[in-house]
């Protein structure tokens, strides 16, 4: 593969005038004005922001794209959504699932998103899904990183068949144990389930990642559950704890205790913004509360945080593009993060703490890393985050795999002449 040279970009630490070099799949070198070897592509950055490519720490590609199929969720909840969910589940065709993946892989693409971590429902004995998105993680292997999750959406307990079909996935392939604690029959159920599930990952060597809390119930408190047994069987930092909107509700004082207790087990969370804005608090009137877990509180406890796109155009959610800057923006709304500290943290937030929840081998721009990255249409992650970025330049391996036009207006304004601002990001 020839060399590709970057010329003059904006760093997300902010450093001006650096030029990427990048040969074999990696780059090899980040400093001002270097020589473009014989026969590189270069390309001209012009100065925008050059960040590592989008990472979705939490996604639904088995249901992706189905909005309306059979039906819309009329009521919009969480539980209406599973509901619809199981009455669309027979009548799935593997042909279709592989095709509304791929639809959506390259929309990701075109939005700078090169790795997604995806949950796949194997509460259908058919393991359908299961099977499609393998087919589909192989597909895109080339140009996006598609990791996957057993995750048993009707209950690990609950639903008959759910343990031996679950591992029959991680058999098949599945990366990483899921798990939804919360929708087990009863809290001790709910118990079970988690540790069920950590024994099973530790004795495969695997990652957790659970559905845990997702919920407005301030006594649902599975997460406790997952960080002991996280630290009781010694997976720290393998082990992430989705959505724990729950923690949106607890009592202060046991947040306290509970947040250190995370920390010392190594636990991860992801955050759902746009899901659990519209997901949460429907059985509340007024005040409505937002139902998004404790982002900077747990940020702040050193806790890796990350931000999940969730759904797009699925039973649960009917909006979405593949724009993981609309969902950290969403994410610093919601959890008011508005300081420049706090934006920046939920830039991080889809980049490199997703991509440490994922074990992402050679992320960043640093030499040695992965010449993956995503050339955006702003001077720095806060301005990427406050325009939505155009993606110039999406880029994996060295190799250019989509271009998007700049963002531009042409103005024709009484009593001035016609222009073309190309200053969108000022
Ligand atoms: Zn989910």
């Amino acid at each position: 593969m020839s060399a590709l040279l970057l010329r003059n970009a904006t760093l997300p630490d902010g450093r001006s005038g650096q030029d990427l070099l990048c040969e074999a799949g990696r780059i090899v070198q980040v400093a001002p004005q270097l020589t473009a070897p014989e026969g590189a592509q270069v390309i001209e950055a012009e100065g925008w922001l050059v960040s590592p490519p989008f990472v979705d720490a939490h996604f639904h590609m088995d249901a992706t794209l189905s909005y309306g199929l059979p039906r819309v969720n009329a009521s919009g909840t969480l539980l209406e959504g599973i509901a619809l969910w199981g009455e669309l589940k027979p009548t799935l065709q593997q042909d279709a699932i592989v095709e509304r993946a791929l639809q959506y892989c390259d929309w990701a693409v075109a939005k700078g998103l090169l790795a997604i971590r995806s949950h796949v429902d194997v509460c259908d004995d058919r393991l359908l899904a299961v099977e499609a998105l393998l087919h589909v993680k192989q597909r895109v292997k080339p140009y996006l990183d598609l990791q996957l999750v057993a995750f048993p959406q009707d209950g690990l307990l609950r639903f008959p068949g759910a343990l031996p079909n679950l591992q029959r996935a991680l058999d098949m392939g599945v990366d990483v144990v899921g798990g939804i604690p919360h929708f087990e029959r009863t809290s001790e159920q709910g118990a079970e389930s988690v540790r069920l599930l950590c024994e099973l990952a530790a004795a495969r060597g695997l990652p957790v990642d659970m559905h845990c809390d997702e919920s407005d119930d301030p006594l649902s408190r599975h997460i406790e559950t997952l960080a002991f047994h996280a630290q009781r069987l010694g997976l720290q930092g393998r082990v992430t704890g989705s959505h724990l909107t729950s923690m949106h509700s607890m009592d202060n004082y046991y947040v306290s205790k509970l947040i250190p207790l995370m920390a010392e087990a190594g636990v991860h969370a992801v955050a759902n913004p746009l899901i659990n804005i519209t997901l949460q608090g429907r059985h509340d009137s007024y005040p409505k509360r937002r139902g998004m877990t404790r982002v900077p509180e747990l940020m702040a406890a050193g806790i890796t945080v990350a931000f999940g796109h969730d759904c797009v155009m699925d039973p649960w959610y009917g909006l979405g593009s593949g724009d993981m800057l609309e969902v950290a923006q969403m994410g610093l709304h919601v959890a008011q993060m508005t300081s420049q500290a706090g934006m920046r943290a939920c830039f991080d937030a889809v980049t490199v703490h997703a991509a440490r929840i994922l074990g992402l081998e050679g992320y960043g721009l640093a030499p040695g890393c992965k010449a993956d990255f995503v050339l955006l249409q702003a001077r720095s992650p806060v301005e990427a985050l406050r325009l939505r970025a155009q993606r110039l330049i999406v880029v994996r391996g060295g190799a250019v795999l989509a271009r998007s036009p700049a963002a531009t207006a042409a103005l024709q304004l009484p009593g001035r002449p016609a222009m073309v601002d190309w200053t969108l990001t000022r």
